[in-house]
């Protein structure tokens, strides 16, 4: 199923829906609303011009829309992390509102 930002530019899409979606307590993910979805990394298609934020000194990518600045997935460059977060805010609401949120840093 794809998911997609505000403006459309950048579409997401994932293999199946994920079981749970965790909104993230720490600083940046309670700034842009995050609802992650993890999925293996190469599970998951992203097309679409995206910037780039690396919070602080760590190495995860966080991607936003380049035109609309909607926040749509992160994922760790060089490979130490085998999944990737997913926001799953950028897909149909009623579709997701049946999967439980968790809450864990
Ligand atoms: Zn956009
Ligand atoms: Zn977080």
């Amino acid at each position: 199923m794809r998911g997609q930002c505000d403006c459309g530019n950048v579409t997401v899409t994932i293999p199946e829906l994920p079981s749970e979606m965790n909104a993230c307590p720490c600083e940046f993910c309670s700034r842009v609303g995050a609802r992650w979805g993890y999925f293996k990394r190469d599970t998951v298609q992203v097309d679409g011009k995206t910037d780039v934020y690396r919070r602080a000194t760590r190495t995860i990518e966080f991607h936003r829309c380049s035109i609309c600045g909607v926040v749509t997935h992160w994922h760790e460059p060089k490979g130490r992390l085998p999944h990737m977060g997913v926001q799953m805010l950028n897909f149909d609401r009623v579709v997701i509102a049946e999967i439980p949120i968790v809450i864990e840093p």
